[in-house]
């Protein structure tokens, strides 16, 4: 009996000497993907499973969040959704591969299309470790309406808080590839710094 219990003592400590020095390595604790709810404001309306947009496999780990701009004025979330979904039935030579975790609309409505255990075809090589989030715009200049600036800021700051992760550690798709996605933020870094700001502000507000 004592010694049953000494070796629970012993099983328990073990496991907390490697969760700490796991902690400790990866400085933060690492969450799976499959463990994390999407909040009660995002519309799951998950694409069918397909090699084009929805391939299914699985993201073990998420270590940043990755913004983008859709790069077609005034479409909807819903309609980049489904042109994503449309994805499927593609036939020829020539195909595209594209998705994204969430869509956020015009109005400040959040469309999820693949769920947070799965990975997005959004970001390039950073695919299989990261969130991805593209932002509806009005015009050619990608910038957002507030409405979605707020959901974004909202959104982002919930997943910082699930997933132990700092402002820094979202990034824009152009710090990825260079590519001009989200336009505005790269055309403004000052704006992308306040953005940042206003995540961390938000994250400490989830935290009260
Ligand atoms: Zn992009």
């Amino acid at each position: 009996m004592i010694l049953g219990g000494l070796a629970a003592v012993v099983v328990i400590a073990v496991i907390t000497t490697a969760v700490l020095v796991t902690k400790k390595l990866t400085g933060r604790k690492q969450v799976n993907p499959a463990d994390v709810k999407v909040p009660e404001y995002v519309k799951v309306d998950l694409l069918t499973p397909n090699k084009y947009s929805r391939p299914q496999t699985p993201l073990e780990k998420v270590n940043g969040i990755v913004v983008h701009y859709v790069a077609n004025p005034c479409s909807t979330a819903l309609e980049n959704r489904n042109y994503f979904e449309g994805l499927k039935d593609q036939t020829g030579s020539k195909t595209t591969s594209a998705s994204s975790h969430f869509v956020i609309g015009l109005e400040g409505e959040v469309v999820q299309c693949i769920p947070l255990d799965e990975v997005a075809y959004a970001s390039n090589n950073r695919n299989s470790d990261t969130i991805s989030i593209e932002c509806c715009h009005p015009d050619e200049t990608g910038k957002f309406y507030d409405s979605t600036y707020q959901t974004l800021v909202n959104l982002c700051a919930y997943l910082c808080v699930e997933f132990d992760l700092k402002p820094d550690d979202i990034i824009r798709h152009y710090d990825v590839t260079g590519k001009i996605c989200p336009k505005y933020f790269v055309d403004h870094p000052e704006e992308w710094e306040t953005f940042h700001k206003d995540v961390k502000n938000a994250i400490r507000i989830l935290k009260k």
